[in-house]
């Protein structure tokens, strides 16, 4: 019967909208920082579902918050608050500088929430003249259309008619253009504090400084998308506070669900007030069994042994990769924070990202890739040494192969 049921990729062809182009395998089956497909497979992750699955899969902990949660109450609305999103409200106050919570569905949601919410302040606060956007290019914030136009490439928002309007794209880490264009006009800076989707590249301190001290001089908010930095990505629970910068708003996504979908956005009371009643809604925003798995997540992952699990991960990632550079010389760089990782390739392998990719898939690796040139490694935070060096070894094996076909 399971036989005669079996799906297979050809059937994405078929009925999906093809604005994906999966791999051919399917996975069926995970644990830890292992995924099996369909033939029996065995993948080692160092993908983690787009830095999602931060605990890995089918962790205990989640595990048995969906179970307890699942035989109790799945769905409300806000018609009516529910424990599990109060509860996990007030972990996320606990754990940043947020005095006040919105819940979302997804990381694009949470910033258009965080965006509308800038635009309703100054709106309410400063007049309609204050209502520039100002993000950065190569960010990335989500295919909502105003989050995809705020995003810093056009190719994503193009040909899909009028544009939500006042947005600027300024270069990343450029304090100069930044001072140069920035005004009293301005209502929000919106930008990732590690840039993810667009090459894994840090701000440089004197540049999210600078961000700051200009957004206060104009009266500007600043607006944080730690939707992939988030969570203990990057070995602080949020990468504001490595960074010693804080913004007004930050959204956060991805990681906060471990693999249960939902976003949220984190500000402070002055500014929450801004959302009055009717303002701003959503059907599923603090749905109960997300929010009771979203809790369960960030009690592992806030205590102290998951954070600098992260950082001593983040060496061995880094050792390991700088050992293949120097079997194979591909790599210019290996950069980002934590388990957000970027190795970008050498001159003479630029492009070629997906190649590394494919080579690492047909071995049971699964890795990503940020752009064409940079593969990128955002794996869970509690893979273990094991885990990480057999990881490692089918990397090896999958560049030997590239190179020798060179
Ligand atoms: C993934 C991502 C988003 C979009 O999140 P979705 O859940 O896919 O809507 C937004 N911002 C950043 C920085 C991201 O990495």
């Amino acid at each position: 019967m399971a036989m005669d049921n079996k799906v297979e990729r050809e059937l994405f062809n078929e009925v999906m909208v093809p604005c994906y182009n999966p791999m051919e395998m399917i996975p069926v089956r995970g644990e830890g920082s292992r995924v099996w497909d369909q033939d029996n497979n065995e993948y080692i992750d160092f993908a983690g579902g787009i830095a999602v699955s931060c605990l890995g899969h089918c962790h205990p902990a989640m595990v048995n918050a969906l179970n307890e949660q699942g035989n109790k109450i799945w769905h409300l609305s806000n018609v009516m608050t529910n424990e599990p999103a109060l509860r996990l409200a007030k972990k996320l106050t606990e754990v940043s500088f947020g005095e006040k919570v919105f819940f979302a569905n997804s990381g694009a949601e949470a910033n258009e929430a965080a965006l509308k919410l800038a635009r309703r302040w100054a709106a309410d606060v400063h007049g309609p003249e204050k209502s520039e956007i100002i993000a950065f290019k190569q960010g990335f914030h989500g295919r909502t259309f105003f989050t995809v136009t705020v995003g810093g490439q056009a190719a994503y928002s193009d040909g899909f008619g009028p544009k939500p309007g006042d947005v600027t794209h300024l270069p990343y880490n450029d304090i100069e253009a930044l001072k140069a264009h920035i005004s009293d006009r301005t209502c929000a800076i919106m930008m990732e504090p590690l840039q993810g989707e667009g090459g894994i590249v840090s701000p440089t301190d004197e540049f999210a400084q600078t961000v700051r001290e200009l957004c206060d001089k104009h009266n500007a908010l600043l607006i944080f998308d730690e939707v992939q930095t988030g969570n203990g990505r990057t070995g602080d629970f949020y990468a504001y506070q490595g960074l010693g910068v804080t913004p007004d708003i930050l959204s956060t996504a991805k990681s906060l669900g471990g693999g249960f979908p939902i976003g949220a956005i984190l500000t402070t009371t002055e500014l929450a007030q801004h959302l009055k009643v009717g303002t701003h809604g959503s059907t599923y925003g603090g749905n109960p069994l997300a929010c009771a798995v979203a809790e369960a997540v960030i009690d592992v992952v806030s205590s102290q042994e998951t954070l600098e699990g992260v950082k001593h991960r983040e060496t061995l990632f880094r050792q390991a990769l700088t050992k293949l550079n120097d079997k194979y010389q591909i790599f210019s760089e290996i950069r980002g924070k934590g388990l957000l990782l970027g190795a970008a390739l050498n001159d003479e392998w630029q492009g070629r990202a997906r190649d590394v990719l494919v080579a690492a898939g047909e071995q049971g690796l699964m890795i990503l890739v940020a752009g064409a040139s940079v593969v990128r490694f955002t794996p869970s935070l509690v893979i273990t040494e094991e885990e990480i060096e057999q990881g490692f070894a089918r990397l090896d094996k999958a560049l030997e192969g590239l190179v020798s076909k060179d």
